[in-house]
């Protein structure tokens, strides 16, 4: 007779209180990369899964990252379905794109007033932000806060969490972001952090902060946060005991 017993990780593993998992902050994948003026992203820094999107759209070709893409696409068709009908205004921007915008506004402004983020500081260079707007703000030549007056907005920000969104420049937080409210700008970040950050109403500058604390914390427990995920990446130990006919055991483990 065999019996295999799960045992789990055998090494002394401090507990993870924190409510996202190590594997979603090791941010392998990008997700919940910052961008902002204090960290610019490289001018060579370009994702390499963005996808063209096929939804309605103020410009002809908009691109995302793909699980970006995938899930603004299932957000607009319930959108529709509660009888809003959303348009994509800008998506993905590369670095000299923005550097080219922001160049521009600065000549015909003659001063930075801050509407055209500078280069490697937009969210639109990590293929994750994107603009969103209902029919009649694409007939307009500018933005501003009003929009979130409208209908669509409102449900942009009641229901883009569950798609994986967050409302990126939010009212209260412009002083950490440092950019005027934008309740038209999403930004992608997953379901499990959009639900963590609109709960607790974190901005990503908030969210950034307060993860890496928790790490800081964590790390004086005895365990440092690369040792950690490498003991997770590892299968559970499994302990086989073999018990014969005359009752003899005989254990051995597995990994
Ligand atoms: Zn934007």
């Amino acid at each position: 007779m065999t019996l295999l017993v799960h045992t789990g990780h055998s090494e002394n593993v401090p507990e993870w209180t924190y409510p996202i998992s190590p594997e979603i902050l090791a941010n392998n994948n990008g997700y919940i990369t910052l961008a902002n003026k204090e960290n610019l992203l490289d001018s060579k820094y370009a994702p390499k899964d963005l996808v063209e999107m096929k939804l309605r759209s103020v410009v002809a070709d908009d691109e995302l990252r793909k699980e970006a893409a995938e899930a603004l696409e299932r957000m607009f068709v319930e959108a529709e379905n509660d009888g809003y009908k959303l348009y994509v205004k800008s998506a993905y921007r590369s670095y000299s794109t923005q550097n080219t915008m922001y160049y521009n506004r600065l000549d015909k402004m003659g001063y930075d007033d801050e509407l055209v983020a500078y280069p490697g500081a937009s969210d639109h260079q990590t293929g994750l932000g994107v603009d969103v707007l209902n029919y009649e703000w694409t007939q307009k030549d500018g933005m501003n806060e009003k929009f979130a007056r409208t209908e669509e907005a409102q449900w942009l920000a009641a229901h883009c969490h569950e798609f994986g969104f967050v409302i990126r420049y939010e009212a209260d937080k412009e002083e950490l972001t440092q950019i005027k409210y934008e309740p038209w700008h999403l930004r992608y970040v997953g379901k499990e952090v959009a639900k963590y950050m609109y709960q607790q109403h974190l901005c990503l500058e908030e969210f950034t902060e307060d993860w890496q604390n928790y790490i800081a914390e964590y790390e004086k427990l005895g365990m440092t946060f690369d040792e950690l995920l490498k003991v997770r990446a590892r299968p559970n130990e499994i302990l086989v005991v073999d018990v014969s006919e005359d009752g003899e055991e005989d254990y051995s483990m597995f990994y």
